[in-house]
């Protein structure tokens, strides 16, 4: 088993890469996020447990992730080749996914981070659009779905993500700059960081991406 993480602020684009490389790969696209969300739309414990935390754009407590990826391993092919979107989000979660890769036979290869400037992330953030039914992603002005406002495979509705709200995408960025940004110093001592300009369009950066899962 092989497992890439992907790193960068929320709005660098982590989700469209994976989802970019799935496409074109073998690779299995895993978001945390969007598994939090399904979780709470099917209302398990889990998911009801992270709800308070995700609407204010704060991080779901540790061992809920921690379970989440472990049950993923655990029932995983050992051939998979995994894209982490969104996990681990900090130190602690990133010294439990090592733990986890040894239980399970899988090796961390490369952290994959993304980098985008703060006035790029606002834009993205801003005009992003997700299908509630088929979770699939879109954007105002970067990536707009064929008919406008309606998801191309589901034909219902686009929403905007609840925390994609002003106040609360301000939050996610201070978080992500105190608890995940400091993974980034953490992956480079371990010498599996490489770093990707994640501020082009999505076709480009996925190029990219994949040139640096391979390097
Ligand atoms: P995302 O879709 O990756 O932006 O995640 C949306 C929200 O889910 C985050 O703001 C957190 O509340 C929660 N979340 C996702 N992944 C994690 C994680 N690894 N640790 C803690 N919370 C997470």
């Amino acid at each position: 088993m092989q497992i890439f993480v992907f790193l960068g602020a929320p709005g660098a684009g982590k989700g469209t890469a994976a989802a970019g490389i799935a496409q074109k790969t073998a690779a299995l696209h895993i978001s945390t996020g969007a598994m939090l969300r399904e979780a709470l739309k099917k209302g398990t414990p889990a998911g009801l447990a992270a709800k308070s935390y995700m609407d204010k754009g704060a991080l779901v407590p540790d061992q809920v992730l921690v379970d989440m990826i472990g049950e993923l391993l655990a029932a995983a092919d050992p051939d998979s080749v995994f894209l982490f979107d969104g996990f681990p989000r900090n130190e602690s979660q990133a010294v439990q996914l090592d733990k986890l890769a040894e239980q399970f036979n899988a090796n961390v290869k490369a952290a994959i981070c993304l980098d985008v400037p703060e006035a790029t992330l606002l834009k993205r953030l801003g005009g992003r659009r997700v299908c509630p039914v088929c979770g699939a992603g879109y954007h105002v002005e970067s990536l707009p779905p064929k008919r406008e406002g309606i998801c191309d495979v589901c034909g219902v509705p686009l929403a905007t993500r609840a925390d994609d709200k002003p106040e609360t995408i301000r939050h996610r960025l201070e978080v992500y700059g105190e608890q995940t940004a400091p993974l980034i110093a953490w992956y480079e001592k371990t010498g599996k960081l490489r770093r990707v300009d994640g501020s082009g369009e999505a076709d480009a950066t996925v190029e990219k991406v994949l040139s640096a899962m391979n390097g």
